[in-house]
């Protein structure tokens, strides 16, 4: 998510800091700002929009003379796209200012807190308490400011601060978010990422969790949370800039899959509460649940995808009628909906113009509207009756993973509370797996263990024509997911079909070599699965068997390849079963000289009908 910069050193601030801004474009926003200590006081300049239009502000206050200072690219979690709500944040005094890249999970309490003790809060970011907290614990040293102040926050941050009682310092933290500081001679920075430090130095240290930095333009000084110094290790970049704009991967596709656990992670954490998930301030509240007459879940592509898994969760947990549809078709059918009925929409963008037709479809008919979405205040979150944000943070790659994976994240929360409410689920079996949902994280990262497998796969498979993938219950939702992620970035042909359906016609097209994709995690389909598998084995078909299932072995008239996943409730399955699908489709495209991350003819966000 977003991007942070900060300069302390003997050259200007604001041109040092913009040009680190404009490294960091990549990872996306929709704001910007720069603070910075100029002649013993603090000027912020932020604004909505692009760098540019920051440059331009600077341009026309300035000239600045500062020589140090703190600069954010804004993607909003918390409050609108805003120039208020653009960081940095100044603390109620004026002498604090700070940058935050995540999530404060408990920013609510901590408001209250605040207001108490007599600070007015002027943004709806999470971000802004952290600069008031840090004002209250300031007592003359801003490492001891800092390693008080984290101590109130849950959830995940990168932090940069300066303030005005300290000229010429910075301090820093992480958790669970990126940072990095440049070293260079009378100069220092702290970045996200590597690219941004690049123009001043190729020397870096990667901050651990927890470790506090003091950054001046002579040294850095590292402690840990305890504060006991901790001796860094400085090392030098080797790769080239647009590789380090990826993190070291390859293609942001590959990034964005190995973001999955945190993404997930993310997306669930802030709402469980005492392990059961709390989706009041979403809009959805246990009555509706109760009084619910059926679910319509509309979206496009992956977002469909994810929704049909949807389907599936929320029949099962909550006994409730839900019905999956294309949204350029749900805008045409007159579809069956009214005051009694939910209507959730997914759209990684929130721009996606067939579902935003299909919201306003439903919420013309009276039905209450849901957006799952990740871009906060996107047009399906503002009209949208209530929004659960998924935070996978900015996706760049045209195929989705990691916001797919948020979605399938927010669905389960969605079925668990509904079965809950409606009487389905006990507490007690709420509660188990929700805790298996909180593993989710820890079990898509173990899984992402198969990639040097799927690469191997992929090299032995890259040159078929077409693709089936098949399976039954969850396992076929995830197949099609699985299929549509190998079609768009290889242009390979596949279907995905259920597995008891081959014999109505398609298992003619299965001959000597045809890949068949087979999934068989749900352990009450995966006898009935084999049986399927057995069927076009016998025909000749080539055979990728994924399972959590530990009675299946590599045995040849089953499949040619068994790759395997973790095991969890057969509801949550998709999340782990995708992950390799993923990683063969990748390698695929790689494989077959594609461009992975912008394949022909597709755009990001589908704008028109
Ligand atoms: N949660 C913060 C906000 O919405 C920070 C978002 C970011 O990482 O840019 O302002």
């Amino acid at each position: 998510m977003c991007g942070i910069v900060g300069y302390v050193g003997a050259k200007q601030a604001v041109p040092v800091l913009l040009q680190g801004l404009y490294k960091l474009e990549y990872r996306g926003y929709d704001s910007a700002g720069v603070a910075l200590l100029e002649q013993g006081a603090l000027r912020v300049i932020k604004t909505r929009g692009r760098i540019k239009n920051l440059e331009e502000l600077t341009r026309q206050q300035g000239p600045f003379s500062a020589t140090c200072g703190i600069g954010h690219t804004r993607w909003a979690t918390h409050g609108e796209p805003s120039d208020i709500n653009a960081h940095p944040h100044v603390s109620g005094n004026g002498r604090v200012a700070l940058v935050h890249n995540g999530i404060i999970e408990n920013y609510l309490e901590l408001r209250e807190m605040l207001k108490k003790a007599g600070f007015t809060i002027q943004t709806q970011t999470d971000s802004e308490v952290v600069a008031h907290l840090f004002q209250m614990h300031y007592r003359g040293d801003v490492v001891q400011a800092l390693r008080e102040t984290v101590k109130h926050l849950r959830g995940s941050y990168a932090l940069g601060v300066i303030t005005a009682d300290a000229p010429d310092q910075l301090v820093c933290t992480r958790r669970d978010n990126p940072l990095i500081i440049g070293v260079g001679e009378g100069e220092n920075m702290i970045a996200s990422d590597i690219p941004a430090i690049l123009a001043l130095t190729k020397r870096y240290i990667v901050l651990s969790d927890n470790q506090i930095a003091r950054i001046t333009a002579g040294g850095v000084e590292v402690t840990d949370e305890l504060g006991t110094p901790v001796e860094p290790r400085v090392e030098t970049v080797t790769w080239d800039v647009a590789a380090a704009e990826k993190g070291g991967y390859e293609h942001f596709m590959m990034k964005e899959i190995f973001e999955q656990p945190k993404a997930v992670r993310d997306t669930i954490a802030p709402r469980l509460r005492d392990g059961l998930p709390a989706l009041e301030e979403e809009g959805l509240s246990d009555e509706l649940f109760r009084n619910v007459r059926n679910i319509h879940i509309t979206a496009c592509g992956s977002a469909l995808h994810a929704g049909l898994v949807g389907k599936q969760v929320i029949e099962r947990l909550a006994r409730v009628p839900v019905m999956a549809q294309v949204a350029s078709e749900f805008r045409y059918c007159d579809p069956i909906i009214g005051p009694e009925d939910l209507c959730i929409v997914i759209s990684q963008s929130g721009e996606t113009a067939d579902t935003l037709a299909a919201l306003r479809e439903a919420k013309r008919k009276g039905a209450k509207v849901i957006a799952i979405v990740n871009v906060v205040s996107s047009s399906a979150a503002r009209e949208a009756d209530g929004v659960l944000y998924t935070w996978a943070g900015p996706e760049i790659a045209v195929a989705t993973t990691k916001a797919y994976s948020a979605q399938l994240a927010a669905l389960y929360l969605i079925a668990v509370r509904a079965g809950m409410a409606r009487g389905t689920l006990s507490r007690q079996q709420a509660l188990d797996i929700c805790a298996h949902i909180a593993g989710l994280p820890r079990q898509i990262e173990e899984t992402l263990a198969c990639r040097a497998q799927m690469q191997h796969l992929a090299s032995l498979y890259a040159n078929r024509h077409s693709v089936f993938f098949i399976g039954r219950g969850t396992d076929h939702t995830a197949c099609q997911e699985a299929s549509l992620k190998l079609k768009e970035i290889s242009y390979v042909h596949s279907e995905a079909y259920a597995a008891g359906e081959l014999k109505h016609g398609t298992i003619s097209l299965i001959e000597p070599g045809t890949l068949v994709v087979a999934l068989a995690c749900e352990p009450a389909l995966v006898e009935k699965t084999v049986s399927n598998i057995k069927a076009v084995k016998a025909r000749g078909a080539s055979v990728i068997l994924v399972t959590n299932d530990d009675a299946l072995r590599e045995d040849p008239e089953i499949c040619d390849h068994l790759v395997r996943v973790p095991r969890c409730p057969a509801v949550l399955s998709p999340s782990l079963s995708i992950v390799p699908m993923q990683l063969l489709a990748y390698y695929v495209s790689v494989m077959r000289g594609c461009d992975v991350d912008k394949p022909r003819n597709l755009a990001k966000s589908v704008t028109v009908e």
